[in-house]
């Protein structure tokens, strides 16, 4: 632990962590030095971890990188956090992330963004004498960019994400580390600040499928304080890495072969077939049929939940609070200063498409077409597919500001192969599968059955 909370002393410049708790995590660290001096040890005994700002932690600021949180101290501590904690591990602090988990760069968080240790050749990246990042410095993906970053430079042994339509897997693909969305009611979602309630799952992110597989089983599990958490029991998944793929049939689904895709991403996923028939998988071509519509319907559910969630920001219950002439004045003031330019985007759009006359034409079109998503995955699993292999991303990572321009479309098109999973409430995981021309990680996803990440981890461990 003292290694690691050097190194993040060292990393700053990253701008992974927004609150570091060093004295918590030498105290916690000394009793885990003591259960396991006394042969005591918990599965996760003294094993560091960075904590997502968006859970929720007793005694410590809570975020969701949005200043309308302001120093927010929550005094409860989340299922999927004190899951951790039970069974031994250690906060080294928290990290950055989107505001609200709104974003795939992690540019739109109130403490700034951050910096991808990875970095193209010639790009100058270096720490000015101010300790900021000088040269063209990569983003981590988003939203949870602040826990991919921290797990590829080494700050951490693993870290706690979110992932409303991808925020999991593709930090995780920009960052060369393995991250998994588990099925939605898998992890409890209790104490962690909501964006989209119907697609949000907590999950692992750290450096191999075995890593994340033993911090899933310590996440995962029922919740009756959660009305979707499902009551079922968590399996052993570390028991599922280095298992056989023979006889598993793999699908390929041609929906995910899209216009303008990069050679280099082509390439990747022939490469990921090629591994798994290796191994004695089969690969079958499979049809996912409505996946087009994925994208613009993600866009239409995620900002409708994420716009009567982020109701309860009103300046008077949590956070910052600017005071007006009277109450009303005091919501609009305090919501205008709290929330940035992308959270206000999505209230305005997910306001617009649940307003009356708009509702039938936007809100319950877009669920309509959630159903069909769901259907095209349960015919190809029905029709004996075992998991599902695409490309995490649609390219490597890209430098900080590349993409934050005028037209948020283009950051949105970032989702497209990870989307589906949310809408379709199916466990995803993404694995690092190589590299592009200039030398940046890439990676592929797999995606399973509900409620079936053990194989995912299988596949996955093959893959990595
Ligand atoms: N990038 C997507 C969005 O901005 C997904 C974010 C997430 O998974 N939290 O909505």
């Amino acid at each position: 632990t003292d290694a690691h909370i050097v190194a993040v002393e060292q990393a700053r410049a990253l701008n992974a962590f927004v609150l570091e708790t060093p004295d918590h995590a030498r105290q916690a660290a000394a009793k885990a030095d003591a259960r396991i001096a006394a042969g005591d040890a918990r599965p996760l005994e003294g094993i560091p971890l960075a904590i997502k700002d968006l859970f929720c932690t007793n005694g410590f600021r809570t975020t969701a990188c949005s200043r309308i949180l302001g120093d927010f101290t929550p005094t409860y501590e989340s299922t999927v956090t004190s899951q951790l904690w039970r069974d031994g591990a250690v906060m080294l602090g928290k990290v950055n992330n989107d505001e609200f988990a709104m974003g795939s760069s992690n540019e739109t968080s109130c403490f700034g963004p951050v910096a991808n240790p990875w970095h193209r050749p010639g790009s100058n990246v270096g720490v000015g004498a101010d300790g900021k990042i000088t040269g063209t410095a990569l983003v981590p993906g988003g939203s949870s960019g602040g826990s991919a970053s921290a797990v590829a430079a080494s700050l951490c042994l693993g870290a706690t994400a979110t992932d409303t339509g991808g925020s999991i897997r593709q930090p995780a693909a920009f960052t060369g580390t393995v991250g998994i969305k588990p099925t939605y009611g898998r992890c409890s979602r209790w104490g962690i600040v909501a964006f989209a309630s119907s697609l949000d799952q907590a999950g692992p992110i750290a450096k191999t499928v075995r890593d994340t597989a033993i911090l899933m089983r310590a996440m995962a599990g029922f919740d009756p304080k959660d009305t979707t958490s499902v009551d079922r029991e968590v399996p052993d998944y570390e028991a599922s890495v280095g298992k056989s793929v023979k006889g598993m049939r793999i699908g390929i689904p041609k929906e995910y072969a899209i216009e303008g895709m990069p050679a280099e991403i082509a390439a990747l996923w022939e490469r990921g077939k090629a591994w798994l028939k290796d191994a004695g998988a089969e690969m079958v071509d499979i049809s996912l049929p409505h996946t087009r519509y994925a994208l613009p319907a993600y866009y239409i559910v995620a900002p409708a939940e994420a716009s009567s969630n982020l109701a309860r920001y009103d300046g008077v219950r949590y956070g910052l609070r600017v005071p007006g002439r009277d109450i009303i004045d005091t919501y609009e003031q305090t919501r205008a200063e709290g929330f940035g330019a992308e959270v206000r985007r999505r209230i305005m759009i997910g306001t617009y498409v649940l307003s009356a006359g708009y509702y039938d034409a936007y809100y319950v079109r877009a669920q309509k077409v959630r159903t069909l998503i769901k259907r095209d995955f349960e015919d190809c699993f029905a029709a004996g597919v075992d998991a599902i292999l695409t490309p995490a991303t649609p390219s490597a990572a890209f430098a900080i500001g590349e993409k934050s321009g005028a037209d948020p479309i283009e950051m949105y098109l970032n989702d497209i192969f990870t989307v589906t999973v949310n809408m379709a409430g199916l466990p995803g995981i993404a694995v690092p599968a190589g590299v592009d021309g200039q030398g940046l990680p890439l990676g592929l996803q797999l995606i399973g059955r509900p409620f079936d990440e053990e194989t995912l981890f299988t596949v996955g461990q093959v893959i990595e």
